[in-house]
Parts: structure tokens; C-alpha cells; sequence
């Protein structure tokens, strides 16, 4: 039996090889590898890409975040909203810049931040909201952003599973004050290796990550302030930018799948993604719920195909922080949601064919057996 992997890693190199070699030796070729031209460059498409005036270049998604933070001056003493259940990327990155992360929870449906829940969570102290388009869907930006217009606070994309999503058409990425992206390998647009941006259209932020970024330095050996090493490096920038513009291809083959399985997987027991009036998503993920998330993901693996959970804990109750004292039962929306999610395979380089068995497998997992019936959306509603 052939394997279906969660996600096929090689055929994206496969795909575009030639240019994608011809892009290394030019590099290689080049002798200038840090900060030249082809961050320059890339940092200009993809700051058309996402309808952005700017577009800054670092070392990957968390220090994107990172010096987003830092550059607002967000510090010690600030609290930040962000969501219950996220990567713990998002969580580090307030942790990184001294700020006290204030978690709030998730629409059940969605998986992205309820707006409804985060005026209650502010104080005098909140300087920002953090948003997470999760799973490559956009949280409700109209009504977070008036939350933060309303209290004077900065909104952030967390955009590093949204590249190409859109929300009423407008680009994820562009939909706040600042936007920090990944291009970890497995991401939507990823690099071969890390990689990570900060868009904006605010020019002032900009030039201070540009500093940031490089050692707090404009001019070479003059330090305007204590900056960090984060830098995206000419090599991944020249790969970056022959991916780019397959990005709108590859997220069209990925929306091909996920009405695949929406259609075919409609009359099992699992609870499938939502996509509300005006979201586009970009299906970085297709995520789907059980109760019996364990066994369906076991049933899936004995018959080749490869599953994730994203995520089996939420940050709150991850060792690294224990600190927090927020015992299990703090969150119970995102707890819930935790041990039910699974991730099909999902990507651009995964064949009609495949998807059909997946269908085929998880059909089989609900089908056979009677006392799983029953198991049906309205069990959801709690
Ligand atoms: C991948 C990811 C990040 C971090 O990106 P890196 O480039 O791995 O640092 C941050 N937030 C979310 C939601 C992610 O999925």
C-alpha cells in the first residue's frame, strides 16, 4: 500500500527545480549573502503580493512577531490579547519582547479569537491585540479592529498560515497594523529553510525593524540602539521569489481539495471546517473534529495516510509555561478543541486520487460500526 504523506515536502522542489537551481547558483555565484539584493527584491514583491507598502525581510515567523513587538515599544508592564489556542510562536513572541500575554478564547466554530471575548480581558495596562489567522482562515477583522479602534490598541497578524488568504477580498497580512509571516518550509509560500517578514503600511515601523533587524544599525558599525541578529539571507530570499508566484496556483489546487472534502466527507461523524460569509481561506491546513480523534487518527495511520494534530496542547498548559499557574480547565474552549482536532493531508502536491482515499479511509472508520452514529454537528452545540 502506498503512503500518502501529510504533507509531500519534495514535490515542490520537484515542481519548479529548474528555476529553482538556476536562483541557488545565482546566489552562490553572487558572493553577497546577507542583505542584498534579492531580500530587496523580495521584499518588494511580496509586498505587492499582500498589498502592503512595506515589507521587511527577517530571520523567520517568531522574530517577525517579535520585533513587531518590540518596535511599538510593546515591553515589560504592557499586556497583549492573544489567542487560547494558537502555536506557542505567537505566545513566545510577547514572552521574547517582556509583555504579559493575556489569552482569550476562540469561537468554537472558527478557531479564531472571538472579538466578543476581548473587551472583557482589557485593562489599562493592554497595548495590542495579537490575531492568529489559524489554519489559514482570517479571525473577524472587522469586528476585532473596532475593539481596538475603540481602545487605542495596535492590531497584529499572526499571519504565518495565511499566505493568500483573504477576508472581503482584502489580503490576510494587510488587514491590521503590522502582519508577521513564516516561511518555515511547510508553510504556504516556504523557503528551504527559515525565513520570515514583517508587513505594514506604516513607514515609521518599518524603518525600525529594518534597524532591528540588523543589530540596531543603519549604517554599518553604527548601533542606534541594542538590535538583534534576524535577518531573511540572500539564498532563501532568490527561492522565495520563484515561489511566489505560484503561490495563487498552489492555494487554488489546496481550495480544490478542501471543496473535495467538504463535499464527500458531509455525511460521516466529523465536525468540518467553517468557512463564514466573506472568509477565503487559503487552506494552510484542513482541519476536522471527532471525539474520537485518537482512534480515527490510528485507523488512518494503519491504512498509509499520514495526519497531524495541530496543536495536542495549548500553550497554557505546555511545561514551558508552568509559570503562568493556569491549570487545565483555564481554558475550556481551546482544551476542547486541543483533543478533538485532526489534520487531513492537505497541499498542492496532493493528487485527486489521494484525497479520494482519504475520503474512502474516514468513511470507513464511521461507517461499519453503528454505535459511532450519532455522532453528528448538533453534539458540537454546547
Ligand atoms: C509557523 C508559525 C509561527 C512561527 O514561524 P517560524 O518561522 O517557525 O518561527 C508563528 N505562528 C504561527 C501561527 C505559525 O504557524
Amino acid at each position: 500500500m502506498r503512503e500518502i504523506p501529510f504533507l509531500d515536502m519534495k514535490s515542490p522542489y520537484l515542481e519548479l527545480q529548474a528555476e529553482l537551481d538556476s536562483a541557488w547558483a545565482r546566489v552562490m555565484r553572487s558572493g553577497w549573502y546577507i542583505l542584498g539584493e534579492e531580500v530587496q527584491a523580495f521584499e518588494q514583491e511580496f509586498a505587492r503580493y499582500v498589498g502592503a507598502e512595506y515589507c521587511v525581510g527577517v530571520g523567520n515567523g517568531l522574530e517577525a512577531l517579535h520585533l513587531i513587538l518590540r518596535a511599538y515599544d510593546i515591553g515589560p508592564g504592557d499586556e497583549v490579547i492573544v489567542p487560547s489556542n494558537t502555536y506557542i510562536a505567537t505566545w513566545l513572541a510577547v514572552s521574547y519582547a517582556g509583555a504579559t500575554l493575556v489569552p482569550v478564547e476562540p469561537v468554537e466554530r472558527t478557531y479564531n479569537l472571538d472579538p466578543e471575548r476581548i473587551e472583557a480581558a482589557l485593562t489599562p495596562r493592554t497595548k495590542a491585540i495579537l490575531v492568529v489567522h489559524l489554519y489559514g482562515q482570517t479571525a473577524e477583522m472587522d469586528a476585532i479592529c473596532a475593539v481596538a479602534r475603540k481602545h487605542g490598541l495596535k492590531v497584529i497578524e499572526d499571519a504565518a498560515q495565511a499566505h493568500g488568504a483573504r477576508y472581503w477580498g482584502k489580503m490576510a497580512g494587510n488587514l491590521g497594523d503590522a502582519a508577521g509571516w513564516s516561511f518555515y518550509p511547510g508553510k504556504n509560500l516556504g523557503a528551504l529553510g527559515d525565513g520570515g517578514a514583517v508587513t505594514t503600511n506604516d513607514p515609521a515601523l518599518a524603518e525600525r525593524i529594518r534597524t532591528l533587524r540588523n543589530y540596531g544599525s543603519k549604517v554599518k558599525y553604527y548601533n542606534l540602539e541594542k538590535g538583534f541578529n534576524s535577518r531573511l539571507d540572500e539564498l532563501q530570499a532568490a527561492l522565495l521569489r520563484v515561489k511566489l508566484p505560484h503561490l495563487d496556483e498552489w492555494n487554488a489546487r489546496r481550495a480544490r481539495i478542501a471543496a473535495f472534502y467538504l463535499e464527500s466527507l458531509r455525511e460521516t461523524g466529523l465536525l468540518l471546517p467553517h468557512v463564514p460569509e466573506g472568509m477565503t481561506p487559503c487552506w494552510h491546513l484542513f482541519v476536522v473534529r471527532a471525539p474520537q480523534r485518537d482512534a480515527l487518527q490510528a485507523h488512518l495511520k494503519a491504512q498509509g495516510i499520514g495526519t497531524m494534530i495541530h496543536y495536542p496542547v495549548p500553550p497554557h498548559l505546555q511545561a514551558a509555561y508552568r509559570e503562568l499557574g493556569l491549570p487545565a480547565g483555564s481554558f475550556p474552549v481551546s482544551e476542547a478543541i486541543h483533543r478533538e482536532v485532526l489534520s487531513l493531508p492537505m497541499g498542492p502536491h496532493l493528487s485527486m486520487e489521494d484525497a479520494a482515499r482519504v475520503v474512502e479511509a474516514v468513511k470507513a472508520f464511521f461507517t461499519p460500526l453503528p454505535a459511532r452514529e450519532g455522532v453528528r454537528e448538533k453534539e458540537y452545540q454546547r
